[in-house]
């Protein structure tokens, strides 16, 4: 879900972008007002995030998905021992498996999809060459509390939760998240790396996939994303206004909270994941009756509660709680529930 104020004022622009007569789609990514939008963008992110002359920012293209190509093609030389995988569900699990097309992996820690390994428990080799880790698993529904301080760097996928609380940025080495979920719509990838980390790139590495090269283009190396690097630049403006990553971070926890709370009173619904472990994005449910799991997606739908349906690969029901989502939904979504639950418990 993008802000509604966010979308308004797109299409309030898209004939005419700040009374130059053309979309900011119609403006060559060279031009000093794009140039201008991307320095903006990049500036307002560092301020919404605490992000120091330490870390650089990168908007590329390619998903989430590129990154766990990218990453390793960057970060993982044969100087340093095997990047390092905690597994705590899909998207962990997706990106060791892309990372071992490149090279050794070493697994540190596996979870039950529903859980994080305690960090005491890593098996983590000083030599390896990064630690990664999924801070908030969109299918599963898991999200790491806090962050561990580790003695190689910690990369984080966080495409499901960047922006929905403060971090703190000094742990980490990189961080990526692609735009779709939480930050704006499909096709910009925001990457955090920490500068020091772009020596290690190797040389030969194809231009557009070598972090510092895209770095020295300022992420312009070829034609960008420019429509969606535009549309983030409004969402990092929205959340600004709104106050904050703090804000929204108490914002997801109440939006959350009503949700988890229905769901432990309840005997007819059941949430997956156990407490310690629970995502203030997405929330994984079942119904004890499962059978009733069609209808009650078909009545949701009815009544405009959308996108309902668990992932395809772990069934079930996912509530997703983005940062633009009001509270007003998630009060509706109750309501609904309640209202099923009477008339089919
Ligand atoms: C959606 C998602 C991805 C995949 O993102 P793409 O942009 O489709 O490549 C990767 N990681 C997480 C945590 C996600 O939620």
């Amino acid at each position: 879900m993008l802000p509604a104020a966010v979308l308004r004022r797109a299409q309030a622009e898209l004939l005419d972008w700040g009374g130059r007569g053309v979309s900011v789609m119609e403006i060559s990514h060279r031009s000093p007002d794009f140039m201008a939008l991307a320095a903006d963008t990049e500036a307002r992110l560092r301020q919404l995030l605490d992000i120091g002359d330490e870390h650089v920012v990168l908007f590329l293209a390619g998903g989430a998905t590129a990154q766990f190509s990218q990453i390793p093609m960057n970060l993982a030389t044969p100087d340093q021992g095997p990047p390092a995988f905690v597994i705590n569900g899909h998207w962990g699990h997706k990106a060791s498996q892309y990372a071992a097309l490149r090279g050794p992996v070493h697994i540190a820690a596996r979870s039950d999809p529903l859980s994080i390994p305690p960090p005491a428990d890593w098996n983590l080799p000083d030599d390896s060459a990064y630690v990664h880790i999924t801070s908030n698993e969109t299918v599963d529904g898991n999200q790491f509390a806090e962050f561990p301080q580790t003695p190689c760097p910690l990369v984080a996928d966080m495409s499901s939760d960047l922006l929905s609380r403060a971090l703190p940025l000094q742990r980490f080495g990189v961080i990526y998240a692609s735009a779709q979920k939480n930050l704006g719509p499909a096709g910009v990838t925001v990457v955090i790396i920490r500068r020091d980390l772009l020596e290690r790139a190797p040389s030969d590495l194809p231009p557009v996939y070598s972090f510092p090269q895209q770095l020295a283009k300022q992420s312009m190396m070829n034609t960008p994303v420019t429509f969606s690097w535009y549309l983030t630049g409004l969402v990092f403006e929205w959340v600004a206004e709104q106050g904050g990553v703090e804000i929204m971070a108490q914002r997801a926890k109440r939006r959350s909270a009503m949700l988890y709370d229905l769901l432990d009173r309840s005997g007819f619904y059941r949430a997956r994941v156990p407490v310690p472990f629970r995502s203030r994005m997405n929330v994984t449910f079942d119904l004890a009756e499962a059978d009733l799991l069609p209808r009650f997606v078909q009545e949701a739908e009815a009544v405009g509660l959308q996108g309902l349906k668990g992932h395809r690969v772990m069934g079930g029901l996912r509530a997703s709680l983005y940062n633009a989502l009001p509270l007003a939904a998630v009060e509706a979504l109750v309501a609904f529930m309640n209202d099923f639950e009477q008339r089919w418990g």
